[in-house]
């Protein structure tokens, strides 16, 4: 016999387990799938894992809101209130502060799985969870949608959510398209030990690419250096002093010494968007609808947002007696979350491209272009405005507040 539900989210990574949980806290009945195992959260000598994401002050805000973010280990955080981007020469580079848009911190790099986990668990009691088995199959029709996992299980839900990531299995048995553009560079990830990040995220840009380091805690980063796919693998080959003395070098000594803890990584880059967020009953958030270049961190924070949204505009239809699928609400919806991600999609496109043109005259205009931004504070600010979640329409769950780590 199947299960009844007003939404069925597939997929729970971090995008997942908040729609599910901020949809839940919202009085829906809702059910949560991810093909995995539950997320764990790691022990506490456990060292980072690799995929991190660097969450914006809009983003910590929705997981305070969801009663999450004060049960997060203090001591796995790596907050950060300076970021320094630069080229060849690491002072005339371009500096933000938190200080610039008045806030405390510019963001927190934590671990995905860590997020995922804390979410899944705040929502063990709201959220019915299904793990270890994925969905197979999709029936939409004019009464509901029935949700068919591996193991035979049916559910039967009103709204069917695709949280299920870049390669979303809901979103090709929607029948909606998408538009991809792969750079041809992997993302190399890796925790390095440094000296001294100074609470700052640094980032150089590098003619075949940007090299980031993201700071955690007890002077750790994360780093990721995309690269063309033939350099990026010589560079996963080499040993582990040899990588750790290209990236010491290539840092050009912002974090002073660099050693490599542990493993390595590496992920294909790729610019990707969905032509439609909603079909019938389908609603697509996160990397299912979108995926950017990961040169300003900011894929988790759209997906975020998105599940911030959506919340949003399913309690407004709810107010006017709609039903979660209900067109015109996932219409406004679609309305609201395609055309802000388009903006920062188009713009991190953008900079990716910018960065990668190595003629003289390209590297004076991005001089020229640094040292004015680094004189109008006010420009500064607003770049910072919208990095940190609070440009464009601010879902409610989000809106704008200082954060810091003292609140923590
Ligand atoms: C190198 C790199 C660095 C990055 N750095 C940052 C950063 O600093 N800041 C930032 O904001 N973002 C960053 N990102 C992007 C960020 O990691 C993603 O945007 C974000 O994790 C997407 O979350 P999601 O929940 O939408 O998808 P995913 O994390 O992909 O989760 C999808 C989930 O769905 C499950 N699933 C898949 N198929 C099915 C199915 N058929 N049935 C059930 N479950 C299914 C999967 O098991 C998975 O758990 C980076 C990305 C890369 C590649």
């Amino acid at each position: 016999m199947s299960e009844h539900f007003d939404v069925v989210v597939v997929g729970g990574g971090i995008v997942g387990n908040a729609a599910a949980l901020a949809l839940a806290r919202d009085r829906w009945q809702v059910a949560l799938v991810e093909a995995g195992p539950p997320p764990a959260i790691p022990k506490p000598d456990d060292p980072p894992t690799l995929r991190v994401s660097t969450l914006n002050p809009a983003a910590i805000e929705l997981l305070r809101r969801l009663e999450v973010w004060d049960r997060l280990p203090v001591d796995r955080l790596g907050w950060f209130d300076r970021m320094h981007v630069w080229e060849s020469d690491i002072d005339l580079g371009l500096s933000f502060s938190a200080a610039d848009a008045r806030l405390t911190q510019l963001g927190c790099v934590l671990e995905n799985e860590l997020v995922a986990a804390s979410l899944w668990r705040a929502g063990e009691s709201q959220v019915r969870q299904w793990s270890g088995t994925q969905v197979e199959a999709l029936e939409l029709s004019e009464s509901g949608a029935v949700v068919t996992l591996a193991d035979g299980t049916e559910l039967e839900a009103d709204l069917v959510v695709a949280a299920d990531g870049a390669r979303s299995k809901v979103r090709e048995l929607a029948g909606i398209d998408v538009d991809r553009h792969a750079y041809g560079q992997l993302g190399v990830v890796a925790t390095v030990a440094v000296e001294d990040h100074q609470d700052t995220a640094w980032q150089r840009f590098l003619p075949t690419g940007p090299l980031a380091f993201l700071p955690l805690a007890n002077n750790r980063c994360s780093i990721v250096w995309s690269l063309p796919e033939t350099q990026a693998k010589e560079l996963l080959a080499c040993d582990d002093e040899a990588f750790s003395r290209r990236v010491e070098e290539a840092a050009q000594g912002c974090v002073g010494t660099v050693t490599l803890l542990g493993e390595r990584g590496a992920f294909p880059l790729n610019r990707m968007h969905t032509n439609e967020y909603v079909k019938r009953r389908v609603v697509l958030v996160g990397d299912a609808a979108h995926v950017v270049h990961p040169l300003a961190g900011q894929g988790a924070n759209l997906g975020l947002a998105d599940a911030a949204a959506l919340a949003e505009v399913l309690a407004t239809g709810r107010d006017l007696k709609r039903r979660a699928a209900d067109p015109k609400t996932l219409r406004s919806y679609a309305r609201w979350r395609r055309s802000d991600n388009a903006i920062m999609i188009e713009a991190l496109h953008q900079i990716a491209g910018l960065y990668g043109r190595d003629t003289p005259g390209w590297r004076g205009l991005r001089l020229l272009g640094a040292r004015a931004i680094n004189q109008a504070g006010w420009l500064r600010g607003m770049l910072i405005q919208h990095a940190s979640g609070f440009g464009g329409k601010v879902p409610r769950l989000v809106k704008p507040r200082a954060v810091s780590a003292a609140e923590t």
